[in-house]
């Protein structure tokens, strides 16, 4: 078989499973209501919660940046590409997340890898909840240290693991708000368990920065945990910040061993001093965001009885990420046709990013949604359950 039969091979058979990956040209900026195809669709699928992707304030920030700062940051945070811009935000990351130190680093992906792989290696074990992102996922499996997976949030399978351990250092690792489902980690329970056996917490709050806690601190703020309890806290900067990027928050010395000791944050290009700029001005926004955030609880509510009058079940989630559990993958994509047909824009989400038999259409809302379009949603999940029922 030659090169490119192979990858036709390869790609009929994730076609037969209905798991084929496209992607759809969006015309408009991030908002509601995004065009795609020539038509507009409500848009169920951002993760931009708060709406600033498209903030004016943020918007003029990072034009006024690219004018003084040019567009690239030019070389690494090592070399020279280390700008004002973005040592000030790292400043106000420390601050508003309350830790000694942030650091930034171009990606949640990147951040993910390059922070478990300058902590462990071999003789250490990393315990991961089972449905963690997969960028967690792949850092803890990238690590040579031992790697193991506990049951979804289920801390008496996370005890039965770290007492199990003999090794050296124990890393625990877990979504602060899990992408797919949108519940929270028990972090509570798992703070415990890492005092009493010795382990130390990581935690990505990726979608609990800015939906939930005091002025959006997350899930860890919610829960009253401190940098002790907490050693490793991430965030994403392309959610509910609304621009792109990610960071740690730490201590001094957590963060003094990323600069020596993180591959993905040497060995890579700083980001645009203007996004860097564009995401000071969003973090000010975000944290007195408290009405956006009362706002899209209300939509969350609506959606929730909504679905309740309908019949359709729902995830124990009371973030913005609302899941609908269809079942099959083909179910799924039938169900995101339907939807679509009218005029709501939610993705089908498939295995292998979620297990097997759970295929979801991931329903996200934003403060800047109106309950008429919440209301337009929940007519659209009639039609699409009747049609699925008809057929
Ligand atoms: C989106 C996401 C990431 C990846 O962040 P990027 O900045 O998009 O690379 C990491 N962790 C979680 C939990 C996420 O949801």
């Amino acid at each position: 078989m030659n090169f490119e039969q192979f990858l036709a091979q390869k790609l009929d058979e994730r076609k037969a499973q209905h798991r084929y990956r496209t992607r759809k040209v969006v015309e408009s900026p991030q908002d509601t209501v995004i065009r795609e195809g020539g038509r507009e669709l409500l848009n169920f699928c951002s993760n931009d919660y708060l709406g600033l992707a498209s903030h004016p304030d943020v918007i003029a920030a990072m034009q006024q940046a690219a004018g003084n700062w040019g567009v690239g940051s030019g070389a690494s945070h090592l070399v020279n590409g280390h700008s004002e811009e973005h040592h000030k935000l790292e400043e106000e990351l420390a601050a508003f997340t309350g830790r000694e130190r942030a650091l930034l680093f171009s990606s949640g992906y990147m951040a993910n890898l390059g922070v478990i792989n300058a902590l462990v290696g071999k003789g250490d074990l990393v315990l991961q909840d089972k449905i963690n992102h997969a960028s967690l996922i792949d850092g803890g499996l990238l690590s040579s240290a031992d790697f193991s997976r506990y049951r979804h949030n289920d801390m008496e399978h996370l005890e039965k693991r770290l007492k199990a351990s003999k090794h050296g250092r124990k890393l625990i690792v877990t979504d602060g708000v899990f992408s797919m489902d949108g519940d929270l980690a028990a972090l509570p329970e798992m703070v415990k368990l890492a005092e009493k056996y010795g382990a130390w917490i990581m935690v990505d709050d990726a979608h609990g920065f800015g939906s939930l806690g005091t002025g959006g601190r997350g899930s860890v703020d919610l829960f009253g945990l401190n940098q002790q309890q907490v050693p490793v806290l991430i965030g994403t900067l392309g959610k509910a910040f609304g621009t792109f990027g990610a960071f740690i928050a730490g201590s001094e010395a957590l963060v003094e061993s990323l600069i020596q000791f993180s591959r993905t944050y040497i060995y890579t290009t700083a980001l645009p001093p203007a996004v860097a700029a564009a995401t000071r001005t969003s973090l000010k926004l975000l944290q007195a965001a408290e009405g956006r955030r009362q706002k899209l609880k209300q939509l969350i509510e609506m959606f929730q009885e909504g679905c309740a009058n309908l019949g359709l079940e729902l995830m124990p989630s009371s973030s913005p990420i609302q899941p609908v559990v269809v079942g099959s993958d083909k179910q799924a994509l039938q169900m995101a046709n339907d939807l679509a047909q009218k005029g709501c824009w939610v993705s089908a989400i498939r295995p292998p990013t979620v297990p097997e038999g759970t295929a979801r259409l991931r329903v996200t809302f934003t403060a800047q949604h109106t309950p008429q379009q919440v209301e337009q949603l929940l007519d659209a999940f009639e039609y699409a359950l009747g049609s699925a029922n008809a057929s």
